[in-house]
């Protein structure tokens, strides 16, 4: 899939709060008072407020239509009615929300304030993705979560009663203490639950968590001695496909899941290239330069930019950390591992029609070799992952990296 041109925007918009660390998390959150809920959610309202005269001066176009929103984190669902509504009036007030537009908000179950929720639904909000993890409570507690499957199973009927019907599970392969009976129970529980989208990733033990630090350490605390082997983890996954698929919910990207129509409209903007905004902490964005400011010749370039992940700078108005301008040969290359990462995969055609044929030429010196390796297959019209190439994706993407050096 190689959608490159859109007149619309996706916006995330990073919460990073949480009311409890988890041991496997590595991502820029933390647990902090409520007062800096407030001064963060005002931060956010200037930076939208200055997204387009920043946009400007960078010569990248930013779409006014927005058709799909995202609030991450951390727990967005941990902030109070009145900053969900503040935050969702400045965004309005910035942009047109598409009528039909997806706006997700991630939640952690059994942190969903009924008055938060009245708040996330006035604002638009229909879609909730949850951090479920496992539906094994001892699992769940060993990683640091807070609930329990009878609560996740609740809090999923507060959403449909609250009529957002449009729901994510996410759930983590390789969680210490998890077994294949345990996973394979997990995996029923959510089919039984009948969501229409569902999200499985393998655990990546990461160093800057705390589990990652243990492990490292040969230590047991977090349950560390318990994390599943590799093969374990990707059999686990292997048994996922196969589960959810015959639920219904077919795989359409590594790990992501959804019965036909209810792909997250916002999270395939990343993997087909179309633009998006980043607001708040750890946010990245991905605008191409406006047609003015490209050489008519040339293919626009596109900017990728990211914000701090040190919460002091970016509430003492610093959000910007890295910008980086991509040639058409990182273009390609991001093309190609960003696509592959869809189960449709990469349309050597379009690729043909948006690059300079010697690149695609030489990606698929690399896609011969890989098909042979197993790792990738083909047909007429696309290059895929081969369920053996989904659990090396990794290597697979490595080898697309550095391909047109010479021409960048
Ligand atoms: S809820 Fe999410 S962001 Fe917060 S600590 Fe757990 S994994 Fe990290």
């Amino acid at each position: 899939m190689n959608l490159v041109r859109d007149n619309a925007l996706g916006v995330y918009i990073s919460i990073p709060f949480c009311r409890s660390k988890c041991t496997y998390c590595n991502f820029a959150s933390g647990v902090y008072p409520a007062s800096e809920h407030e001064r963060y959610v005002g931060r956010l309202v200037q930076d939208l407020g200055q997204a387009g005269a920043w946009a400007k001066s960078m010569a990248v176009e930013l779409p006014r239509r927005v058709d799909s929103v995202y609030l991450g984190g951390g727990t967005p669902s941990l902030l109070a009615p009145k900053l969900v509504t503040q935050l969702f009036a400045a965004l309005r007030s910035q942009f047109d929300l598409a009528p039909d537009a997806e706006i997700t908000v991630e939640c952690a179950p059994s942190q969903i304030a009924d008055e938060t929720l009245e708040a996330l639904v006035a604002a638009g909000v229909n879609r909730v993705s949850l951090g479920v993890q496992s539906f094994i409570d001892r699992e769940a507690h060993g990683s640091g979560r807070l609930h329990s499957r009878a609560i996740v199973l609740d809090d999923i009927k507060r959403l449909r009663a609250a009529g957002i019907a449009n729901l994510n599970v996410d759930l983590i392969a390789g969680l210490a203490g998890q077994t294949s009976a345990s996973w394979e129970e997990s995996l029923a529980v959510l089919i039984d639950a009948g969501t229409p989208h569902a999200s499985v990733y393998m655990l990546e033990v990461d160093e800057d968590s705390r589990l990652g630090r243990e492990m490292l350490s040969g230590g047991a605390r977090y349950h560390a001695d318990l994390v599943p082997t590799d093969d374990a983890i990707a059999r686990m996954y292997e048994v996922a496909i196969e589960k959810l698929g015959k639920a219904g919910l077919r795989q359409y990207e590594i790990s992501n899941f959804s019965c036909l129509g209810s792909e997250s409209r916002h999270n395939l903007r990343y993997w087909q290239r179309r633009p998006y905004l980043g607001l708040g902490l750890d946010a990245s964005s991905m605008l191409r330069e406006t047609p003015q400011a490209a050489d008519a010749a040339e293919l626009p370039s596109v900017l990728r930019s990211t914000t701090t992940d040190d919460l002091a700078k970016y509430l003492a108005g610093e959000p910007l950390a890295e910008t980086a301008w991509l040639s058409p040969g990182q273009q390609h290359e991001e093309a190609w591992f960003l696509g592959l990462r869809l189960n449709a995969g990469v349309e050597v055609a379009a690729l043909k029609r948006e690059f300079d044929p010697e690149m695609v030429a030489a990606a698929m010196e690399v896609v011969e070799q890989l098909t042979a390796d197993g790792l990738l297959t083909s047909n007429r019209k696309s290059v895929r992952l081969t369920p053996r190439g989904r659990l090396l994706s990794n290597d697979v993407f490595q080898e697309f990296l550095g391909l047109c050096v010479s021409r960048r």
